[in-house]
């Protein structure tokens, strides 16, 4: 049996799991957290894996000292650090630049990175314990409610997750506040536990943010999804022309018969989990690469394949096949 009431020996152990890439559940105040070490690719990996969500999203990083903040995070200004001391530990998360210490998976390939302190003792001593940001997302499958008790979890996730650790009844049962900071301005990207008025009293004007094509959403949803600059498209062989400066992304070890710019493989061992964990690291490095286009061969749609094949298909859908 994965769970165990939490305490201090549970927590250490939890914390062992966190440090050697495994998975733990957990509470917070908002709702129970499903928990991978944040600055280990693989491990986060396995969140999507086990959430069986259908496509990828960035998650919030949980830290266990305010002044974790600025080893992960890019920002000058004092109205940050006035949110901060307000309320955290809290149900507040702040999107902030992020600093290249932090994969991309956790942030699905965007340059920002969404980070809270949560209000609870379990939560915090585990962290700190673990001596890494924890990434969590809501303890469930997709498509189901989030877990309030560790009973819940159990239900969704069973023995998927190496532990759950039952620290009682989240009691917020809401999930926090999303704030966005960008170029001097506030964003409010998802309404919860603390409100609009209370954070306008600390720094003033928050804006709501505005609706557009590449920006359709409401609080609570995606505000953008990341897609190379450079085209992308899926491996082609009518593609391949020796005039075009191209970069491809097998997923195996495959083998053709052309000059590539750059030739890289999610994984040689036909690994999703290491795929997923190397997709939005190598769009981002081949995107630096000056090339044409970039070719990504398709993986097979299972598992952690889904999230991949989904993400891939949002990211080759604006460009479309030029002709040659
Ligand atoms: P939760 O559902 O509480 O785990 O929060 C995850 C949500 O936080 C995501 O679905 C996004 O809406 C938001 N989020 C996380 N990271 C970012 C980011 N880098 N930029 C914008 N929103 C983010
Ligand atoms: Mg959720």
């Amino acid at each position: 049996m994965n769970l165990v009431k939490a305490n201090k020996e549970s927590i250490t152990k939890a914390s062992q799991i966190i440090k050697t890439g495994g998975l733990v559940a957990f509470p917070t105040e908002t709702v129970y957290g499903l928990g991978a070490d944040a600055l280990n690719p693989l491990a986060v990996a396995k969140i999507f894996e086990v959430k069986k969500r259908p496509s990828f999203n960035p998650l919030i990083i949980h830290i266990a000292e305010k002044d974790w903040l600025n080893e992960f995070t890019i920002y000058n200004d004092e109205r940050i650090n006035l949110i901060i001391n307000k309320f955290w530990p809290g149900p507040l998360t702040l999107v902030l630049e992020k600093k290249n210490s932090v994969p991309n998976i956790v942030t699905s390939g965007n340059p920002t990175v969404a980070v809270r302190m949560p209000n609870h003792p379990v939560a915090l001593e585990l962290i700190k314990q673990s001596e890494t940001p924890i990434a969590a997302p809501s303890a469930n499958k997709f498509g189901h409610l989030s877990p309030t008790t560790a009973k819940h979890v159990h239900k969704y996730l069973g023995e998927k997750v190496d532990l759950i650790l039952d620290g009682g009844k989240s009691d917020v049962g809401v999930e926090s506040t999303i704030v966005h900071y960008d170029n001097g301005n506030f964003y409010l990207l998802r309404f919860g536990g603390v409100t609009k008025e209370e954070l306008e009293e600390v720094i003033g004007e928050i804006k709501l943010k505005p609706h557009n094509a590449k920006n359709p959403n409401s609080p609570g949803q995606l505000p953008f999804h990341y897609s190379p600059n450079t085209p992308l498209y899926f491996f082609d062989e009518k593609l391949l022309s020796p005039k075009k400066k191209i970069g491809v992304i097998f997923f195996q070890n495959k083998k053709v018969d052309f000059e590539f710019n750059i030739e890289k493989f999610l994984s040689l061992s036909g690994d999703l989990r290491e795929a997923a964990s190397n997709l939005f690291l190598f769009l981002h490095e081949l995107e630096k690469e000056n090339l044409d286009y970039i070719l990504i061969e398709p993986v097979e749609e299972k598992g952690l394949g889904k999230a991949i094949m989904d993400r891939l298909r949002k990211a080759t859908f604006k460009h479309t096949i030029p002709n040659h």
